[in-house]
């Protein structure tokens, strides 16, 4: 090949793989195997190498390369990369956008009037590096860390690693540039920038944390350092001098800004709302967020915050807040900026996961199942927008890998609506007055022997009449999953324990209003409301039955799949079919099961099925069963109820529905004898996307499942 036929094939390979990037990257829509790609690649290379002189710096080759550096040079920004300041609660926001009003102060009042709102443009706050892109004439000849905000290192080595960073700029169609909004002459100012002018992108370069978690496997195996979170990570990998450690890295860049010439609010600027920046930014080769939302008013932009507040965890990388910027770029100039931030953007902040607090002492809680459980008792702290003062420290061998001591200062964390947990302590903070955690030698609450079972590391009480556990246990009983009887608090189960009035969860049934009306906290109609609450609730459902009872390792999902197999609904070779209400047939029916039937069940464990099978042959439990038919509860077999349309299809739910919670939409489900399922796979058969659905539709689309909205389920189960 000679060099001017060589040069035609390196400018058509360059420009291929950069639209393939494209697709790829700001896409998100490969167009060609990575294997392709590749070869793509190869062959560039190779010609490279025939005709070093036809290399160019903007060359995809070009993305690692070069021998490592001893240091960065200083740059200047073009203009300063801000701080932006921070808001925690939406009284900050409203006080932010009454103070924006009053600087404005428009003619008409510009909130809750519907035309003269502000709008925002709401996006997610990465936590990673921000990194500065200039391009002259199209091509990256700098990129920048922030620095100081005046003046940052010039890291364009190891920006250039970064594959969602284009080399150079694409040249996005008048049609494409036009939709988005510009006139016709901003598309000329545009393309004359592209071909002799400067233009510069502001992002964050971020490491997402799949790659977090790949990279730090390997070290482990490796058996080096390991990174100790995604933007610290990012932020090393950027201030690496050897690029082909960056590289190595896999980081990842978001645009969110663009800087000159599309200066804001006149003076030769050409676009009018910030959303376009993004719109403009991504047409121009650069990845932006797809997350991020155009909001009409205040309202709808901390509905956006609340709901990424909610689900940090589907998110891919680490993320503290979402920044809330005046769409209107014509006001930004109007609003100015104040120190170290603009006037015209808030980062309206995450609540914190982590606290420091001091543990006070460590309380054993008895369970229902006599599992003693310690809790620490906490100097209250706020964490994750809620005030904390207990943490369960879950047992004995989750003290000694903490190494925890009572008056320890330690770390807390809360995610979403998961209980709080001591994550770590500080033991640089001791005094030297904190004492060990000793393990009960009896039960705390009725003094009976502590026991570890044999391969357990939970301690348990094994008085079979302990008050603590016989407390839980009717507590259970009459819990929302289970009977859900109104009117039955701790405090008035306690009551009627101490009374001698009811010992076990038969007895509630031969409550009498006369009974109840002389004791505290009790007055005629009160009285009359509970003994009523209960008898309403005597013919119960199998699955709620079943799971009331309590019976070890037997959640509400095996309880209600115990019910199904008794049934006969369920796919299984020894299910047995009940239709009798009487709970004696339902014991009956149960123990033609043995040991090895039970193991047999689909889903149901060896070691469920032994405490299933031990429960109904253990006297004392028969006898209970025996006294609640006796006391008239019945069971209500599924056969009884509504016909299964939905057996066998199992749904998965997104999203929050209007006319349903979740647990009603669930229950709706199983009624008609389907299967709920956390999370979508290629055996889903329905996914029901309520409003702003999460990355399970993604997934749904993608593994080809059949979506229906909230309108479709209410028909499909009506
Ligand atoms: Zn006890």
């Amino acid at each position: 090949m000679n060099k001017p036929t060589a040069k035609k094939r390196l400018d058509k390979l360059k420009q291929e793989i950069e639209k393939y990037r494209y697709a790829y990257h700001v896409l998100d829509k490969p167009l060609i195997s990575d294997a392709a790609l590749d070869s793509l690649k190869n062959e560039l290379e190779k010609l490279e190498r025939q005709f070093p002189d036809l290399v160019t710096p903007d060359s995809p080759t070009q993305r690692v390369a070069g021998a490592p550096l001893n240091k960065f040079k200083k740059v200047r920004h073009s203009a300063p990369m801000m701080s932006l300041y921070d808001a925690f609660s939406p009284d900050d926001m409203q006080d932010w956008e009454k103070r924006m009003e009053k600087i404005l102060n428009p003619p008409t009042p510009l909130s809750k009037g519907g035309e003269g709102e502000l709008n925002y443009y709401a996006e997610l706050k990465m936590d990673g590096l921000a990194v500065a892109l200039v391009y002259g004439n199209g091509k990256l000849v700098l990129g920048a860390t922030r620095g100081d905000g005046e003046a940052g290192e010039d890291v364009t080595q190891n920006l250039k690693t970064i594959e969602a960073i284009p080399l150079v700029l694409r040249r996005p169609a008048e049609a494409e540039l036009k939709k988005i909004g510009l006139t016709d002459e901003s598309v000329k100012k545009l393309y004359a920038a592209l071909a002799n002018g400067r233009l510069e992108a502001r992002g964050e370069a971020i490491m997402s944390n799949k790659v977090f978690k790949e990279l730090n496997d390997k070290y482990k195996k490796l058996g080096k350092p390991l990174l100790a979170n995604p933007r610290n990570a990012a932020a090393g990998s950027i201030r690496q001098l050897d690029s082909k450690l960056t590289a190595e890295r896999r980081l990842d860049c978001h645009i969110y800004s663009l800087l000159t010439p599309f200066n804001k609010g006149g003076q030769g600027g050409f676009l009018q709302t910030h959303e376009q920046e993004h719109e403009l930014a991504k047409l121009l080769g650069f990845k932006v967020l797809k997350q991020n939302k155009f909001c009409k008013n205040l309202d709808e932009a901390v509905r956006f915050h609340d709901y990424w507040e909610g689900h940090r965890a589907l998110m891919p990388f680490e993320c503290d807040g979402v920044v809330v910027v005046v769409n209107d770029l014509s006001l930004w100039t109007k609003l100015g900026v104040v120190g170290k931030g603009p006037r015209y953007m808030m980062a309206y902040k995450f609540a914190a996961e982590q606290a420091t607090t001091i543990v006070e002492n460590v309380i054993w809680q008895v369970g229902r199942t006599g599992v003693l459980t310690p809790i620490a008792k906490l100097t209250p702290v706020k964490v994750y927008g809620v005030t904390v003062s207990h943490a369960t420290l879950h047992n004995l061998d989750e003290i000694k890998r903490l190494g925890l001591k009572i008056g320890d200062t330690v770390i807390l964390e809360r995610a979403g609506d998961v209980i709080p947990k001591v994550v770590q302590v500080l033991p640089k903070l001791r005094t030297g007055a904190e004492t060990e955690i000793k393990a009960p030698k009896i039960c705390p609450r009725c003094g009976g022997a502590v026991e570890q079972a044999a391969g357990e590391v939970a301690l348990r009480c094994v008085n079979k009449n302990c008050y603590a556990i016989n407390l839980r246990r009717l507590g259970h009983w009459v819990s929302k999953s289970a009977l859900d009887i109104d009117g039955l608090g701790p405090k008035i189960i306690e009551q009627l324990m101490k009374e001698g009035l009811v010992r076990d969860i038969g007895d509630f049934y031969k409550l009498t209003v006369e009974n109840l009306l002389p004791l505290e906290r009790f007055a005629a109609k009160s009285a009359e409301n509970l003994v009523a609450a209960i008898s309403e609730k005597k013919e119960i459902e199998l699955g709620r039955f079943i799971y009331g009872l309590g019976i070890l390792h037997i959640g509400e999902e095996s309880a209600l799949l115990l019910s199904k197999k008794l049934s006969g609904f369920a796919r299984s070779g020894v299910a047995r079919e009940i239709r009798s209400k009487k709970i004696s047939d339902f014991i009956l029916a149960v123990n033609k099961w043995t040991l090895e039937d039970l193991e047999k069940l689909s889903d149901i464990g060896p070691i469920v099925a032994k405490s299933i099978y031990d429960w109904f042959h253990d006297q004392h439990n028969l006898a209970l069963l025996e006294k609640l038919e006796k006391n008239g509860v019945a069971v209500i077999p599924l056969a009884g109820q509504k016909e299964q349309t939905l057996a066998g299809k199992i749904f998965v739910l997104t999203g929050s529905l209007e006319q349903l919670t979740r647990d009603q939409a669930k229950a709706k489900i199983r009624e008609l004898g389907g299967d709920v399922s956390s999370s979508v796979s290629k055996n889903t058969d329905y996914l029901v996307a309520g409003v702003e659905p999460g990355s399970k539709l993604d997934k749904a689309k993608k593994l080809g499942v059949k979506v229906i909205d909230e309108e479709e389920f209410m028909k499909m189960t009506s």
